[in-house]
């Protein structure tokens, strides 16, 4: 018998001005002492100033690195110690917010952090007892502030790993759609992409799951009216809360799973320190096509959605008409290094759940397609 399990339980206040409720969110969760964990670019933003203002007790921990390593977690628990935390805030995007769920994590279970690589059934020995944990997301692409995954990169095998368990779901999402009024635009860009990818993978992704099919029809919409017109008018808040809403429908879609584009895009991060969202951005019309005999009815109908014609041709279009340059030679990926990749691709979890199987040898060739 084939079972579904699935839940959208993330408690998540949604709307211009959200972020006012922290110190609230603080006391109803007797929270004296929180660690605040956000990264140094955030640090030098008024969005920073804004939210250490409303938790004024806060001890500031900033060392996450742009794709979180097992380093970073550790010293976050450390300072987490060090000053008797009672519980967390997150303040970023994925990064921060990842690592944030690991340290929190942490804080509480034993390490190291392989020791609960879902690839290795790690979710088993994750349990309730978990410091609470506040997200504040500074962007809208990751949608981890309603995620119940964090991905880092552990040190025994340099491999981004996902560490999932319905436990991780943060205490509550603080959705703020006017913390993103600032950001640059190669960020909106790049995140927004994340947040479109997420949805596309989510709504092909095998399995039977059509709420959350639902979903990710409308959350890749979203994306598609909206981010261009933030690209144009950075300061829109309508377009911008339309951003953010589509990024959580993302993260909640994909719980159904996603697929090879992930798996591609992990291994660009980790070699080769490329932005996640700007990576599956680039990679997502290939696999389109590579998937299209698996599922092309499903492929048809998000066509329909974004216009008409081909799929991945839109994306394409969309990828151009936010500047993401659209081959991995533009982004200076060595050729060489495909196959490398390639190894590393295969191994990850992601493309379990693709439409369509894939070999190395076929994540090979969709690196090639892209490069
Ligand atoms: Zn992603």
């Amino acid at each position: 018998m084939n079972l579904s399990t699935f839940s959208f339980p993330t408690t998540i206040v949604f709307g211009a001005g959200s972020v006012n409720r922290l110190p609230d969110e603080l006391n109803n969760r007797k929270i004296r002492r929180p660690l605040l964990v956000t990264d140094a670019g955030i640090q030098r933003t008024p969005v920073f100033e804004r939210v250490q203002n409303l938790a004024p007790a806060a001890m500031i921990f900033t060392n996450v690195d742009p794709n979180p390593i097992e380093q970073n977690v550790l010293d976050g628990v450390a300072a987490y110690q060090q000053a008797s935390c009672d519980g967390i805030i997150a303040l970023g995007g994925g990064s921060p917010l990842d690592a944030a769920k690991a340290i929190r994590l942490l804080a509480t279970h034993g390490g190291p952090l392989a020791g609960y690589d879902d690839n290795l059934d790690g979710s088993t020995r994750i349990s309730s007892n978990l410091p609470p944990y506040i997200a504040i997301a500074t962007t809208s692409g990751t949608g981890s502030e309603v995620g119940r995954s964090a991905v880092i990169t552990v040190k025994a095998t340099n491999r981004k790993t996902v560490i999932f368990s319905p436990y991780l779901i943060p205490s509550v999402a603080l959705a703020d759609p006017e913390l993103t009024l600032d950001l640059p635009p190669h960020i909106t860009a790049g995140t927004g992409m994340d947040a479109f990818t997420h949805n596309v993978e989510a709504y092909l992704a095998k399995g039977y799951h059509p709420m959350c099919d639902a979903i990710a029809l409308a959350g890749a919409k979203l994306v598609w009216d909206n981010l261009p017109r933030v690209m144009d008018h950075p300061h829109d808040l309508e377009a911008r809360s339309n951003m953010m809403m589509a990024a959580i429908m993302g993260a909640v879609a994909f719980q159904k799973g996603l697929g090879a584009v992930h798996s591609l895009a992990h291994p660009l991060s980790t070699e080769c320190g490329m932005h996640h969202g700007t990576t599956n951005a680039i990679l997502l019309p290939a696999v389109l096509e590579y998937n299209r005999s698996a599922e092309p009815e499903r492929i048809a109908h998000l066509a329909t959605l974004l216009g008409g014609g081909d799929a991945a041709d839109r994306v394409r279009e969309l990828n151009h008409r936010v500047s993401i340059k659209p081959r991995l030679r533009d982004w200076g990926v060595s050729e060489a290094i495909l196959p490398a990749l390639a190894d590393k691709a295969v191994q990850d979890g992601c493309h379990q759940l693709n439409p369509r199987s894939c070999t190395r040898e076929d994540l090979l060739e969709l690196y090639r397609q892209a490069y």
